[in-house]
């Protein structure tokens, strides 16, 4: 599950990290008083409107502006809040800012320039361990360092029964040229991101730019937070954080019907029990000539509803041009699902595509009886090939 800058930097600030001050606003009014605020707080007439999308590059789009006084905040936000926001990483239909974080300006000038680092960290499931990868330099896009100068993103390896270790924050903070004030406060920063991450089963915490401001400090200015869903039922006040606004509304629907559901850009529909025969199926459909329109796991439990859910679903999408249900019954009994293709079928009212059905294991030959008596202009296949070949001649 991802989360909004603000809501990430509340988790980081929960853990002791250093990060961009700010307040979310929902109206322009509410940007000038939490302006005011920051301006009482900190001391400076000058703050930062950062649109609120789950989507990054916000920079680039617009989205992240310097107001030089409190009413200045006012109209950027009037202008940010509502705005379809497109950046390098929304696709071009951009996304709806509903929120704006109110930030204090951290780039002043002082003795020294303030310098962006890149500090990110995630799991490597190759090893089992976790990584710090991190780049002098940070605020840019870490694709096109990557592309352009590899050379100048380094990774540090931590072994999650240890922990980081003091000369691995120390590895870093040299990497990254940092010396005096600024390389103790580094030394602080690192395990407080470090249990950031753990604390909150994190998956991905990625922190571009990481700030090292003229006096010294190393602070989050902006927080890109990727929690395990798996382990959300451990984290209630995490779990809250959820905004179904920003999730494709088509995989939310499936997930309230327990649906496990991915959208792909093919023109066959698939539901099928079980990610492992999901998988073998979109392969099938591949080899038919057709091409998978979704993933659509209905889990072991297929009844009337799940299936009427999921040709609703999967409807959806004028893509589609044929929809292959392949069950297997082991635990679930092929003429019960085939009995719910048929009510769904009739409740649904008119499935405008072809529909073939492949229902395979316990009381398969009596399902396949039930879909070709039921006279409706569904496709029984009881073999996997059968399947294919009716895929195949529907498509031409
Ligand atoms: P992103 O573009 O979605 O990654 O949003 P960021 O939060 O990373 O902000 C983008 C850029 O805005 C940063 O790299 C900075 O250059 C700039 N920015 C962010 N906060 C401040 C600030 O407090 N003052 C100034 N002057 N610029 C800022
Ligand atoms: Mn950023």
């Amino acid at each position: 599950m991802n989360v909004h800058e603000f809501q990430g930097k509340s988790v980081l600030k929960a853990y002791n990290v250093d990060i961009q001050e700010g307040f979310v606003a929902e109206t322009p009014d509410q940007a000038v008083m939490v302006a005011r605020q920051l301006k009482e707080l900190f001391g400076s007439d000058f703050c930062v409107v950062k649109a609120q999308i789950h989507a990054g590059g916000r920079g680039k789009g617009g989205g992240v502006k310097l107001a030089k006084s409190a009413e200045e905040a006012g109209q950027l936000a009037q202008k940010m809040l509502g705005m379809q926001l497109v950046t390098p990483q929304t696709g071009p239909e951009g996304k709806k800012v509903k929120r704006v974080l109110i930030a204090q300006d951290v780039y002043y000038k002082g003795q020294t320039e303030p310098k962006e680092f890149y500090i990110s960290m995630l799991l490597d499931r190759n090893t089992g361990k976790y990584i710090f990868m991190y780049s002098p330099d940070g605020g840019m896009s870490i694709e096109e360092v990557a592309e352009r100068t590899p050379e100048r993103i380094f990774t540090e390896t931590i072994d999650p029964s240890s922990g980081l270790q003091p000369f691995q924050a120390r590895n870093i903070a040299f990497n990254l040229g940092l010396t005096g004030e600024a390389w103790k406060s580094m030394q602080r920063f690192l395990p407080a991101v470090y249990e950031a991450f753990m604390g909150c089963d994190a998956q991905l915490l990625e922190i571009n730019p990481v700030l090292k401001t003229s006096d010294d400090r190393i602070i989050a200015v902006d927080c890109k937070l990727v929690l395990d869903d798996n382990a959300l039922y451990r984290h209630p006040d995490l779990a809250a954080m959820r905004d179904v606004d920003e999730e494709d509304p088509v995989e939310v629907e499936a997930g309230s019907h327990n649906l496990n559901f991915v959208k792909l850009d093919g023109n066959v529909g698939c539901m099928v029990n079980g990610a492992g025969l999901a998988m073998a199926t979109m392969d099938i459909i591949k080899l038919s000539g057709g091409a998978p329109a979704n993933f659509l796991d209905v889990g072991g439990g297929a009844n009337p509803k799940t299936v009427e859910a999921g040709f609703r679903i999967i409807l959806k999408d004028p893509a589609v041009k044929a929809i292959l249900i392949n069950i297997f019954g082991g635990i679930v009994r092929c003429d019960r699902v085939a009995n719910g293709v048929v009510e769904a079928y009739k409740s649904i009212g008119s499935i405008s595509v072809p529909v073939i059905v492949r229902l395979q294991g316990t009381n398969a030959e009596e399902a396949k009886l039930i879909i070709d008596n039921s006279g409706l202009e569904v496709f029984s296949a009881i073999s996997f090939r059968d399947a294919a070949d009716l895929v195949r001649k529907v498509l031409n």
